[in-house]
């Protein structure tokens, strides 16, 4: 049985938000409008953060790009892309009065719309802040419609949603497979935002295949998890940008499950 991961190699993001664009495209995940987004209410199954790292630096202006000799700030920005972490131990899950989140058996964390009662425990559980609410009936005005993804459903007012690993791409690589007489390969089921990225930062697979390309960058020195202090064993991977020389002390043991 597969076990879906992903693994996100941070010395190769650029922050070019591709992967957030393809993310919205492929899922139908809805614009809120400016007023709502002031509120805070954007929804992004997937989002890049930027974060500023130290303090500002002041370098003398070269003369180019109309500088003129004048004191120039720069400042160091790194970018972390944030989809669901697919937790293998997920607390949003435990906390689902109705049952409508769940970890399936390949490890990847559904969404059932027609169950949410929207009571947003499994948001306030998530210590990723990868779950959104929706809060306005989902309107495609126009031309609009015809961007909507046919093979993934339109969640309505009161639910709530989040990244899927786009499983609808599995369902879809494993009735090729079938066509073709043959078994799932690797790279079969890619999701949209590991396709759209330009820089390659993103991959995808069976975390227990060990010739997956996945699993072996799982096993990177480099490759740590977000806040693993907290036992939720996520399956999306970083790896740490730079320093190639010291391993992290929070290296993944991704043979493990915890399903
Ligand atoms: S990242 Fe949050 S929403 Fe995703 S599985 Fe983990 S706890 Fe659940
Ligand atoms: S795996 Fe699919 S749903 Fe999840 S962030 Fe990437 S594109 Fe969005």
């Amino acid at each position: 049985m597969p076990r879906w991961g992903m693994v996100i190699d941070l010395d190769r993001c650029t922050g070019c938000q591709a992967c957030t664009i393809a993310c919205r495209m492929e899922n139908n995940v809805p614009f809120c409008g400016d007023k709502n987004a002031w509120k805070g209410r954007a929804i992004f199954w997937n989002k890049v953060i930027a974060v500023q790292m130290g303090e500002r630096e002041q370098h003398q202006g070269s003369g180019e790009n109309g500088h003129d000799g004048q004191p120039v700030t720069r400042k160091r920005v790194r970018f972390l892309p944030l989809p669901c972490m697919h937790c293998d131990r997920p607390p949003c899950t435990m906390v689902c009065p109705v049952r409508a989140t769940t970890r399936n058996v390949e490890g990847i964390v559904m969404q059932v719309p027609s169950r949410c009662i929207g009571c947003r425990l499994c948001q306030a559980a998530c210590p990723y802040s990868r779950r959104y609410f929706n809060w306005q009936e989902v309107n495609y005005p126009g031309s609009l419609k015809q961007a909507v993804n046919p093979d993934v459903s339109i969640r309505t007012l009161g639910v709530i949603e989040k990244c899927t690993f786009c499983v609808h791409r599995l369902q879809q690589a494993r009735e090729q497979a079938r066509a073709e007489k043959r078994e799932l390969r690797e790279g079969d089921y890619v999701p949209a935002c590991v396709e759209a990225c330009p820089a390659k930062a993103r991959t995808f697979g069976d975390l227990d295949n060990p010739e997956h390309a996945v699993a072996k960058l799982a096993r990177n020195p480099r490759a740590f998890r977000l806040l693993p202090e907290l036992g939720t064993h996520p399956k999306v991977i970083y790896l740490q940008e730079g320093g190639w020389q010291s391993a992290s002390s929070h290296a993944v043991n991704p043979g493990e499950s915890h399903g």
